[in-house]
């Protein structure tokens, strides 16, 4: 089959590869029909992770069943399923409690957590930028779309991480209605965070961005878009919230976050929200930060050490909520908002393409390039099949 593989910094191409097959009698196979390219993607991308050269991306996947392993009930050959980033057993210890993020089984490294497709640091799984995808514990791990899964591809597909990743950053900093919410970073997840807000009936959504495209998108759903480039937006949300600060603030930037010249401060975000939420505010962080990141310029970062402005967060007595999320707490509930036509996170897409331009679609959304705001990929479309 086709599939992204990753050589090496900024050096990706789509290659014949073996076809997964079933290994375990608890696996499904897929047939991947739309897949994105992620932010996350980008620190890989970028040789900014231990990412090892000849695996495949692709953590945000959705396709048809074509196979099922001996052991799986709930599936079967023609299903059209949505697949959450994180790779769990369901019968660990975490997974019992529901944190489905830090599976214990799935991810088979000593003093390790948590399991993903095509992801640095997180299993061996291959990524599903690919025309097909092996999905380990088949039964617990996808969920069943509707009968018009197909037409709605690209609204499912955001099931599988920004939706509810941006809906997780809610809940972690303690959104509740009527309050206000700034959310620092407007790419893909931010928006996903933004759009999660305003469902939820927050008063007032603030994006702090700088990129025109995405403080577009921001605007496009009713959000204050705040650019950074153009105003301190400490500033701007003390002045949207009568000097008090948001009630509730997201990071939804991560290590890499840069100045508008381009130099990376990977506390940036962090400080800015201390400052900008109110005094026992929250905080919910779910921007990517790495426990070491040798190429960083900043010489704390290398070690994953963040100059962060602890004496004013516990001053303020505000709260903070990190890491990746559980998808499988939310994604029923985020599908059923698509079916009912309540939600339709597909406005972010800019690009569809085939799997063949994927290099040339990482590259533009690596550079930030405007109009680039969210690439899905379609294996098996436009040549990207191996048997076309
Ligand atoms: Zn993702
Ligand atoms: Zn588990």
């Amino acid at each position: 089959m086709q599939a992204v593989v990753y050589n090496g910094p900024r050096d990706i191409q789509v290659q014949q590869i073996d076809d997964p097959r079933i290994e375990r009698a608890t696996d499904a196979l897929v047939r991947i029909t739309t897949t994105n390219i992620c932010g996350s993607d980008l620190h890989m991308y970028e040789g900014r992770t231990d990412f090892e050269p000849g695996r495949t991306f692709g953590h945000e996947n959705l396709g048809q069943v074509v196979e099922v392993g001996d052991a799986v009930e709930r599936l079967k050959p023609g299903d059209w399923v949505c697949l959450p980033f994180n790779i769990a057993c369901g019968h660990c210890v975490n997974c019992e409690r529901g944190l489905t993020n830090y599976c214990l089984v799935a991810q088979p490294a000593q003093n390790m957590a948590g399991a993903a497709y095509g992801f640095a640091d997180m299993g061996p799984y291959p990524g599903g930028q690919a025309e097909y995808l092996r999905v380990p514990w088949a039964d617990f791990n996808a969920l069943h779309l509707p009968e018009d899964a197909e037409a709605k591809q690209d609204d499912y597909v955001m099931v599988a991480d920004i939706f509810p990743t941006g809906w997780h950053a809610t809940e972690m900093a303690g959104l509740e209605a009527g309050e206000t919410i700034v959310i620092y970073g407007g790419g893909p997840v931010g928006l996903m965070a933004a759009y999660s807000a305003t469902i939820k009936g927050a008063c007032k959504v603030m994006v702090v961005d700088r990129h025109p495209d995405r403080l577009r998108l921001a605007e496009s759903i009713g959000a204050v878009a705040i650019d950074d480039s153009k105003e301190s937006p400490v500033d701007r949300v003390l002045e949207e919230t009568n000097g008090l600060g948001a009630h509730r603030g997201c990071e939804c930037v991560g290590y890499q976050a840069h100045d508008p010249q381009g130099h990376e401060h990977p506390n940036a975000t962090l400080n800015n929200l201390v400052k900008s939420v109110r005094f026992t505010g929250g905080i919910g962080v779910v921007g990517v930060f790495v426990p070491e990141d040798p190429g960083s310029p900043d010489q704390f970062e290398k070690e994953g050490k963040v100059v962060f402005d602890f004496g004013m967060f516990w001053f303020k007595g505000q709260k903070m909520g990190t890491g990746q999320c559980p998808v499988k707490r939310y994604n029923r509930h985020l599908r059923n908002l698509i079916y009912s036509g309540r939600a339709e996170p597909s406005f972010i897409v800019s690009h569809r393409l085939g799997l063949q331009d994927a290099p040339d679609a990482y590259e533009h959304f690596d550079r930030r390039d405007d109009g680039w705001t969210k690439v899905v990929l379609k294996p098996g479309q436009n040549g990207g099949s191996a048997g076309h």
